[in-house]
């Protein structure tokens, strides 16, 4: 995956409405400490790339535009794109 100025930790789980998520945990001091991507744990394995790669867009686009979150914001695109090929190695 592509790297990210904060730290990423990733965990399978069940899951009710989402096939995963990204969130964002603040220190003490409201300081960005790292993120957690959550991904539903009875999805298939390609399933949980696919889902992995999605979600670590989101994290790049938030490192990289002031936390900024939208998937028809354009730098989410362009991040997605971004670790999507990395991800197939192209
Ligand atoms: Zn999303």
């Amino acid at each position: 995956m592509v790297p990210t100025k904060i730290p990423v930790k990733v965990r399978r789980r069940p899951l009710k409405a989402d096939l995963g998520y990204t969130q964002l945990v603040r220190d003490a001091n409201d300081a960005p400490s790292h993120f957690w991507i959550v991904i539903h744990s009875e999805l298939s394995h390609e399933a949980c790339w696919l889902v992995l790669t999605h979600e670590w867009a989101h994290v790049m686009s938030w490192v990289e535009h002031d936390l900024v979150c939208d998937h028809d914001y354009e730098p989410w695109g362009r991040a997605y794109a971004k670790v999507y090929q990395e991800f197939v190695g192209i």
